[in-house]
């Protein structure tokens, strides 16, 4: 392989986009093929809240926080990024659970903070009705995820690196344990390196060689208001709903949708979350629903983003996961690093594609 490997990403969303950034800083040579518009799929329906809040093993905590530190840094690095650390205020689980999220996560050094009534009301003071217990975590954040995957995309092209868009590849070229490139509608395109970033579709790009990555894609909505007044001062995650105002001060809702619903149009619960979002918020009355997505976003059944190697399988990365957006800088600087050093960094360590039972490689 050259000094300066030619490596091929497959797909442009959040993850492709900030692999290819760090790899093309890094001085790869850097391609990205895109089947749509550049910008990602799960990326441009994203809530985009910034975390390390509750539900994890602490290994993929540290990861998280990793994560949330690379977005402060980027931010001064990449002009283009802005981030809205305007905290998270959490009351959607039993309190003892919240009770036990803030124990365990205070004692993990994340700055976790048990609030009441009032409290709630002080942090965001259109509340309707503030919960009588909530946790507050003043460092979370938010990012407009659609416009921080293409800055990152922008960046990388002014450093050398090449954007095919409306490009879909439908194979992988898998010659001698080694994959060669990949094979699109019009034509074969070469790589020492192959970098599967492709959300949703990971799966069955990987499937093609042999490869069974245990991953779901369920449906979730996010529906949006039409610009309001400011509102919130930042994430909120209540029972059923949570909500955020984008930069262009939209109220944004994210609900985990059934597969039933999924398979309508989504106009009914996009219409029953904007009227939740009317009732939650003193002055909700005049928020207008504009637009709302149901979105597959790639989730691993056990959680655990799958970032690494596969054994039996030269020249072929994998880079799929839930919770993109929160990880995007911190994957993207650690993919480029093993791809160009061969050193794995140590918060890789719950990712690895080894704990895939049976996985099936030729
Ligand atoms: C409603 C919703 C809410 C979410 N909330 C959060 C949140 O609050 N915080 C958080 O961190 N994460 C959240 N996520 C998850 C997060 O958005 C995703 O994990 C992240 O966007 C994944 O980025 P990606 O680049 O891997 O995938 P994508 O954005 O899906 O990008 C993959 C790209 O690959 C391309 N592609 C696919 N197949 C091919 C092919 N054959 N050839 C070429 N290109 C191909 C696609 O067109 C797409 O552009 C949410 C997701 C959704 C849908």
């Amino acid at each position: 392989m050259a000094d300066h490997p030619h490596v091929l990403i497959v797909g442009a969303g959040i993850i492709g986009a900030s692999t290819a950034w760090h790899l093309a800083s890094a001085g790869a040579r850097v391609t990205v093929v895109e089947a749509g518009a550049p910008g990602g799929v799960a990326t441009r329906n994203s809530w985009a809240w910034i975390n390390a809040s509750w539900g994890n093993a602490e290994s993929y905590f540290r990861l998280r926080v990793r994560a949330m530190e690379e977005w402060r840094r980027l931010e001064r690095r990449l002009p283009g990024i802005r981030v809205a650390w305007g905290g998270g205020l959490i009351w959607d689980l039993p309190a003892e659970q919240l009770e036990a999220f803030a124990v365990e996560h205070a004692a993990w050094g994340y700055d976790v903070r048990r609030v009441g009534r009032d409290e709630a009301r002080r942090i965001e003071p259109q509340l309707v009705a503030p919960p009588d217990f909530a946790l507050h975590m003043p460092g979370e954040g938010a990012v407009e995820p659609l416009e921080a995957a293409l800055t990152f995309l922008k960046a990388a092209r002014g450093l050398g690196a090449t954007i095919v868009a409306n490009r879909s590849v439908h194979s992988l070229d898998f010659r001698a344990g080694r994959i060669r490139g990949v094979r699109t509608d019009v034509g074969d395109l070469d790589a020492d390196e192959v970098v599967l970033a492709a959300g949703a579709a990971t799966a069955a790009l990987a499937g093609d060689v042999g490869l069974t990555l245990p991953v779901d894609a369920p449906p979730a909505l996010l529906v949006a208001t039409k610009p309001s007044v400011k509102l919130l001062n930042g994430l909120i995650m209540a029972p059923g709903i949570q909500i955020r105002q984008t930069a262009e001060h939209r109220l944004l809702a994210a609900t985990a949708l059934d597969d039933d619903v999924a398979r309508g149009d989504g106009a009914l619960p996009a219409a029953n979350a904007c009227e939740k979002m009317k009732e939650m918020l003193l002055s909700g009355a005049s928020l207008d629903l504009d637009w709302y997505a149901v979105g597959h976003r790639a989730i691993p059944r056990d959680g655990l983003p799958f970032v690494g190697r596969a054994a039996g399988i030269l020249g072929l990365y994998i880079a799929v996961m839930h919770s993109g957006v929160t990880l995007a800088p911190a994957i993207g600087q650690f993919v480029a690093e093993e791809l160009l050093t061969g050193r794995r960094n140590a918060l890789l360590e719950p990712c690895g594609l080894e704990r895939i039972p049976n996985s099936g490689i030729r």
